[in-house]
């Protein structure tokens, strides 16, 4: 759904509520050059006690470590971040929405240092429902091994959700899709299993769950982590330093992707080759309906990962 139909209008850019068509940058934003800005995707979700952010002190988190090693000195405070987005979302009336906070070098000067140019926030929140689709849920998705392999930490921070190492995710991404998959698999310079171009991934096997180690070269998703202990917490055994070689994917029992976007999602092809009978295992059902209860706040134990609006 483009922004074109979607009932928004505010934007927060550097302290100001702004409308959604004035929220305007320099066509030489430092930023737009370089791909030097640092971003989070989080969720607000619409819970038996309204609508609340789901665990936006690890977004926060990540998004301060982001900037700390592009060296963006932030303006706003963590609270300033928080009032923002509450505000954003009451005032648009979402009841559950996509949040996405961006922290960017503006505009004064364009050589590659970033150093004269001044540093920027914004957020912006819109609904934003089944990142790979309704069906994707309840089916699975059919995904590909892509041919370009995720850069190395010692080339990009992988720990970094900046902007500009996101071509790699969308190369990976059109490929797929270019090839009639929905979604696709990136594996690292070494050759073992990463993560999807925005989601991480999940291996079942023999009923214990398997996902790559934050060695590997992925982003150390929030949603990866929310259902490392979900998982747990059903009683499952869950190997969170894994390494997986490519030819294990197509002999596992079970894989599903996490991700804010993706929340969790079953895949149910790996370059055509069914995974289990080729359709949403047990294992992935099991932990896919505690995370939607989880996250409608329908379980108790985990009020700390809420901040009602
Ligand atoms: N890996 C990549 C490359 C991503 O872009 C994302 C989405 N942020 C994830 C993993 C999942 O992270 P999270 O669960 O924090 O959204």
């Amino acid at each position: 759904m483009s922004f074109e139909e979607m009932d928004v209008d505010t934007i927060w850019q550097n302290g100001e509520f702004v409308d959604w068509d004035d929220a305007q940058t320099h066509i030489l934003t430092h930023s737009m050059h370089y791909g030097t800005a640092v971003f989070e995707g989080a969720r607000c979700y619409d819970t038996a006690n309204g609508p609340a952010l789901f665990r936006w002190e690890e977004h926060l988190d990540r998004l301060f470590d982001s900037a700390k090693v592009l060296d963006h000195d932030i303006d706003h405070t963590r609270e300033e971040f928080t009032e923002a987005t509450l505000e954003l979302i009451r005032q648009q009336d979402l009841k559950s929405c996509y949040i996405r906070p961006l922290v960017y070098y503006g505009y004064n000067s364009l050589g590659v240092s970033p150093k004269d140019c001044p540093t920027e926030a914004m957020v912006a929140c819109w609904p934003w429902g089944a990142y790979l689709g309704e069906d994707a849920i309840e089916n699975g998705v059919d995904v590909m091994i892509s041919s370009w392999r995720k850069h190395a930490s010692s080339q990009i921070p992988t720990n970094v959700k900046a902007t500009g190492p996101y071509i790699n995710s969308m190369l990976a991404g059109e490929e797929a899709r270019r090839n009639g998959y929905v979604e696709a698999i990136v594996l690292n310079k070494e050759g073992s299993v990463a993560e999807g171009p925005g989601e991480n991934l999940f291996m079942v096997n023999d009923g214990e769950i398997y996902t790559p180690g934050l060695s590997e070269s992925i982003l150390d998703g929030i949603t990866r982590d929310t259902v490392i202990q979900l998982a747990r917490d059903l009683g499952y055994t869950v190997h969170d330093e894994a390494s997986i070689a490519r030819g294990q994917l197509y002999t596992a029992d079970e894989l599903f992707f996490t991700g804010t976007a993706a929340e969790v999602t079953p895949i149910r092809t790996v370059d055509d080759t069914e995974i289990g009978n080729g359709s949403r295992g047990p294992v992935t059902e099991e932990i896919q309906q505690q995370f939607f209860d989880l996250v409608e706040g329908k379980l108790d134990g985990y009020d700390e990962w809420f901040l009602e609006v």
